[in-house]
């Protein structure tokens, strides 16, 4: 009992980064792009700092907005001016406006902001952690809200034209990109994009393969516009030729080819996983990227054993077809996760291998478990097809292989 009610504090604990990341990450990758962000010096601070390291190593720039100008009610004039001074950069083209915790709360009439400012295009992006719970879920909210904004949904579509949805490894694209094209796609757009016409163009598009589960709103955009929506991605033998199959499908392919290269792809992953078959252990995987219930299928049809997984999002439907495939083979799965829930299945379960937070990675390494940063290790490979299949069952055959090192380092340490 007294176990319980202290896991129940430490649970109100936060339990991820910012939300607001997310979408930062999304917007700040843009061509061209210049955000001007409505939030709290804190939050700008710690928001600079992780769009540096981890978006694309540009300034954000932000009027002041403390209690004076919230209580003052000079926020929007002080956003319209800071737009102002941005659009003075000819080369400026894109100025979303990105509204977090405090403005929302405060409240930023959309009417009242310009839509264009120079040679840019403006547009609100509301990022509140109090509605967005996760950086996954707002990547999500800043494509959807590009694209309702920008898609050329009222342009004819173009025939065999597919968006690519989901933030992928560079290899990953390509070997996408490559297998698209024998079996006959035309034309890929890949978001996230680089460009303000990549989501101009995708209103165009005849269907949109998601990757990622966490992309709801984007996909209710889509469905209402008439895109057809393509679940599921090419992880795995089952999962790469179910993939192929149902693009072949969405698109009216050539169902011969499709079903050439469905089989081929599925027969490569499939041998490539064989060279695994010795392969033997128990894996935790407990991320917050939004995209790990995937890999555990990937480490289950590999032979391995996962007990647990767990993710920062909620379930979604369009996760629906992992959630079941895993909770048949006896995973046990958590959305919205604590660190305290993972904490307790390492303990619960004496997992040979974690693939978790680094918070998770420190509890597990200092019982002498091997553990390593879901987000460094997973999200920095390639993981679709054969080669995807090969570079994180290698990483985790040989972490396994190495487990003794990891006892034997807490035991010195010990002794
Ligand atoms: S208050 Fe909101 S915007 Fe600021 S850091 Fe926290 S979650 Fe992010």
């Amino acid at each position: 009992m007294e176990k319980k009610n202290c896991n129940r504090r430490m649970a109100l604990h936060p339990q991820s980064m910012c939300p607001a990341f997310g979408g930062l990450r999304v917007l700040m990758r843009i061509d061209g792009v210049q955000v001007c962000m409505a939030a709290d010096q804190g939050c700008l601070y710690g928001l600079t700092f992780v769009s540096h390291f981890y978006a694309a190593r540009k300034s954000i720039v932000s009027p002041e907005l403390m209690n004076v100008q919230i209580s003052g009610g000079s926020m929007i004039d002080d956003l319209r001016r800071t737009i102002d001074e941005i659009a003075r950069d000819p080369s400026v083209r894109f100025i979303p406006v990105v509204s977090t915790c405090v403005a929302e709360t405060a409240g930023i009439a959309e009417e009242l902001l310009p839509r264009r400012a120079g040679n840019a295009e403006v547009l609100l992006v509301r990022l509140p952690a109090f509605q967005i719970r996760t950086h996954p879920e707002a990547k999500d909210v800043a494509v959807a809200t590009l694209l309702k904004r920008f898609g050329s949904f009222d342009q004819p579509r173009r025939p065999r034209s597919l968006v690519v949805l989901g933030e992928i490894f560079p290899v990953d694209a390509m070997t996408i990109g490559a297998t698209l094209q024998k079996i006959g796609v035309e034309s890929v757009i890949t978001l996230p994009g680089s460009a303000l016409e990549d989501y101009i163009e995708a209103g165009q598009a005849e269907a949109c393969a998601v990757l990622h589960p966490f992309y709801e709103r984007t996909v209710s955009l889509l469905e209402e516009k008439g895109v057809k929506i393509v679940r599921g991605n090419p992880i795995g033998a089952n999962g790469t030729a179910q993939w192929i199959r149902r693009i072949g499908e969405a698109l009216a392919l050539d169902s011969s080819s499709v079903e050439a290269v469905a089989g081929e792809e599925a027969g490569k992953a499939r041998e490539t996983m064989a060279g695994f078959s010795k392969m033997r252990g128990k894996v935790i995987v407990a991320g917050y990227e939004g995209n790990e219930l995937p890999v555990v299928r990937l480490l289950l049809e590999a032979g391995l054993d996962v007990p647990y997984a767990s993710t920062s999002i909620a379930q979604t439907e369009l996760g629906e077809e992992d959630h079941k495939v895993l909770t048949m083979l006896g995973t046990e799965i958590r959305y919205r996760k604590y660190l305290e829930e993972d904490m307790d299945a390492v303990e619960r379960y004496s997992p040979d291998l974690v693939i978790g937070t680094t918070s998770l990675d420190s509890f597990a390494k200092e019982r002498g478990i091997p553990a390593i940063y879901y987000t460094n290790n997973i999200s920095a490979r390639p993981l679709f097809f054969a080669a995807g299949a090969a570079t994180v069952l290698g990483m985790i055959s040989g972490l396994l292989e190495r487990k003794e090192v990891f006892r034997k380092m807490k035991e010195y340490f010990e002794g």
